[in-house]
């Protein structure tokens, strides 16, 4: 977060090499890892006077020299070291530690005591309290008494060498005296933030005045954490601001009679969608928008009338999904739509043969391949378009930031549309998307009913299965999801693998089962999904391969095995893979209440039961996981805060966007905000830690 900064710890007065050896033990190698390490707990030692004046029963603080200290047998032997100052008399008692505690002080050192004050027989006592050993001179009493002081943790080691955690509180304010932390914030934005000054706020999180110095400081810190991600993300976009975007409409032709051969009508939040977009498109500067919206909210046929729209101007578009799987599903969706247009649309994985590669590589740059749907296969460098008018990037969150602005660099001026089905809290949206206009589909296509949820204990497993039976009978499709593919021999956690044989053979024999997991060959797995949306199976036995976008609308049961083993937005993803036809459909989870469910689990479970509505759910996994893991397993590009909390700081996240383009607005490569440029150049937005150095 500081570049400046990013220094050897060792180039400080009073840190050797010794040190510098130990610091490495917490994470601190540089002069920035030492500003920024956080204490783990603050202690109040402003409120400090005279023993004999101390209230009793409050938390209080006393510095006073040691007069004796002795083990006091009895029922419960006890050691008990006397305090005394001009004024009265303190006596320290612990019940434990009695060995360590005898050597520990010696006869007029001089100690902060800190807990809380009691009267026991007359006497006044503090049992158990806080002890440090303070030198008696200016130093020792600045740094370590006589206000809020901060706690660090430290390992056993760095104990043992006496680093302790006392040490290096008197490191970091010697630190903090010695180094000068540049503002990176124009005056002007800081005073109308009302943000403290980035040295106020770095020393105060060590050493705050008051208690409530600490919020403040963290705020500061997380402002700006937030800024730089949000200049960092718009610098990345604006190279390709430099070109005009191709002028594109989409009451073309093409998409004309595209919409004419629709079986149904768009939704209205479809009609206000694309009339969001058209605007974008016709105005002369690239898009740059966010179609965000609930699963089975029909996205796909927006895209579609976009990529339309680059068409009808003479140019191409390009969609990009994250998986194979939803990649070969769009083609055939574009396909659908497309061809009997004449169109040519191309499908690039991983997994073409060279020679098709090839064919598809040379269709692209010469032009006579309109639309383009792939994996990020479509990110090579020897894909090169004729004429790219636009990009659509699907499920955005499983791509890198970088990801999404690489598919642009394929042509400066393209159009961006920008689509996820995982409602995103506001202020992660805000963050993540903070470059991007925003569109939400609001509204699911007519005769959508909720999905029937229920959570099932496992002994009720044959009557769901009866249940599918009857589903299968009455023209549904059905998913069967598993945590993982084989048996490891864990307890309680069902396979796909094993279950797919045990239920072929079984309990659904006479059904039509299917296969489907991420180490089956590609083409395999292609077939299977195809066999499942063509509808010669009834049942796909999965694990969550099925996870993101995959639409068979005939499917009506979803049921989960071992969920409480999913997150919430992965459940909430799969159960989307149901009732996206016409008839009434149900979402099953198999858990065990009486297993060892954790109430994290139990929550989730219930929230599932209880809503629909993914955008409900996804501050539930926000509040229930934090935003660190919103996304499962940590994603490239998704930027990790060290003091931005997105589920409280949503002001922050707001006034860190409009600074951004304001700031960009008066000096777009920020020429005129040379520290603050550093700083946002330093920002890395590929690694799960967006922040780091
Ligand atoms: P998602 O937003 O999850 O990507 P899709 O684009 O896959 O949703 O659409 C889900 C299903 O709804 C598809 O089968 C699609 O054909 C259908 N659909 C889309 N728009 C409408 C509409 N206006 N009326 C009826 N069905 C629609
Ligand atoms: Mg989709």
């Amino acid at each position: 977060m500081f570049p400046e900064l990013n220094v050897p710890v060792s180039t400080l007065r009073g840190v050797g090499a010794k040190r510098e050896d130990l610091l490495c033990e917490v994470g601190i190698s540089t002069v920035a890892d030492l500003l920024l390490f956080l204490p783990y707990r603050y202690i109040d030692r402003s409120r400090q006077s005279p023993i004999a004046v101390l209230p009793v029963d409050a938390e209080v603080t006393a510095v006073a020299p040691v007069r004796s200290g002795n083990v006091v047998p009895g029922r419960r032997p006890r050691f008990v070291l006397v305090l005394e100052d001009e004024s009265g008399i303190l006596e320290c008692v612990w019940f434990s530690g009695h060995r360590y505690l005898r050597r520990a002080f010696a006869s007029g050192d001089l100690l902060a005591v800190g807990g809380k004050l009691t009267r026991f027989g007359g006497k006044r006592q503090m049992v158990h309290p806080d002890v440090e050993v303070i030198s008696d001179n200016e130093e020792g009493t600045r740094v370590h008494t006589g206000r809020v002081i901060p706690v660090y943790s430290t390992t056993a080691r760095m104990k043992a060498e006496r680093l302790s955690s006392r040490a290096l509180r008197r490191v970091i304010y010697q630190a903090l005296e010695e180094v000068r932390l540049p503002e990176p914030l124009p005056e002007p934005m800081r005073a109308r933030l009302g943000a403290l000054p980035l040295g106020d706020a770095v020393r105060k999180l060590h050493f705050p005045d008051e208690r409530q110095d600490i919020e403040a400081a963290r705020r500061r810190l997380a402002f700006d954490e937030l800024l730089y991600f949000q200049l960092r993300l718009r610098l990345l976009q604006a190279v390709r601001f430099e070109k005009p975007g191709p002028s594109m409409s989409l009451a073309g032709p093409l998409n004309s009679r595209m919409l004419a051969a629709l079986p149904f009508e768009p939704t209205g939040a479809q009609r206000r969608a694309l009339s969001e977009i058209g605007e974008d498109l016709a105005d002369g500067r690239p898009m740059r928008r966010l179609l965000q919206g609930d699963v089975g909210s029909g996205k796909t046929l927006v895209a579609t009338a976009a990529m339309l729209s680059a068409v009808d101007a003479g140019a191409q578009a390009a969609l990009m999904a994250p998986t194979e799987i939803l990649a070969q599903q769009h083609a055939e969706t574009v396909r659908a739509l497309a061809a009997p247009l004449g169109l040519v649309v191309a499908c690039l994985t991983g997994r073409q043969s060279q020679r098709e590669r090839r064919e598809i590589l040379q269709g692209l740059a010469w032009g006579r391949v309109h639309l383009a749907v792939g994996t990020h296969a479509l990110l090579q460098e020897d894909v090169v378009f004729a004429r790219l008018g636009l990009a659509v990037v699907d499920e955005q969150h499983r791509f890198g930031v970088l990801q999404r602005a690489a598919l642009l660099e394929k042509e400066g001026g393209a159009h961006l549309l920008v689509m996820t089905a995982t409602p995103i809290p506001r202020s992660l949206a805000l963050t993540l998307y903070g470059d991007l206009e925003v569109t939400v589909l609001d509204e699911l296509p007519p005769g959508r009913q909720p999905v029937k949820t229920g959570w099932r204990a496992a002994p009720d497993r044959e009557k769901a299965y009866r249940f599918l039976h009857e589903q299968v009978s009455a023209g549904g499709q059905a998913y069967i999801v598993f945590p993982v593919i084989e048996d490891s021999g864990a307890r309680d956690i069902r396979a796909a693998a094993t279950a797919f044989e045990e239920l072929r053979d079984g309990i659904l024999s006479g059904l039509r089962l299917g296969l489907l997991h991420g180490r089956l060959p590609p083409a395999e797995k292609e077939a299977v999904m195809t066999a499942f949306r063509r509808g010669s199976l009834d049942v796909l036995v999965s694990t969550t391969v099925i996870e993101v976008g995959v639409d068979v609308p005939r499917a009506t049961v979803m049921m989960v095995e071992n969920a409480e083993r999913f997150g919430l937005a992965q459940l909430h993803q799969l159960r989307g893979r149901v009732g996206r036809g016409a008839a009434g459909s149900y979402c099953i989870l198999i858990a065990n209440p009486e297993g060892d469910l954790s109430p994290d689990a139990r929550a989730r479970l219930e929230a599932m039961a209880a809503t629909g509505d993914g955008f409900e759910i996804a501050e539930m996994d926000l509040k229930i996981r934090g935003p660190g893991q919103i996304f499962g397993t940590r994603q490239a590009g998704y930027p990790e805060f060290r003091f931005a909390d997105l589920t409280r700081d949503v002001d922050l996240v707001r006034s860190a966007r409009e600074e951004a383009a304001e700031l960009l607005d008066r000096d777009p490569n920020l020429e005129r905000h040379d520290v603050l440029r550093r700083r946002v150049e330093s920002v890395n937005l590929e690694g799960p830690s967006a922040l780091a150095g």
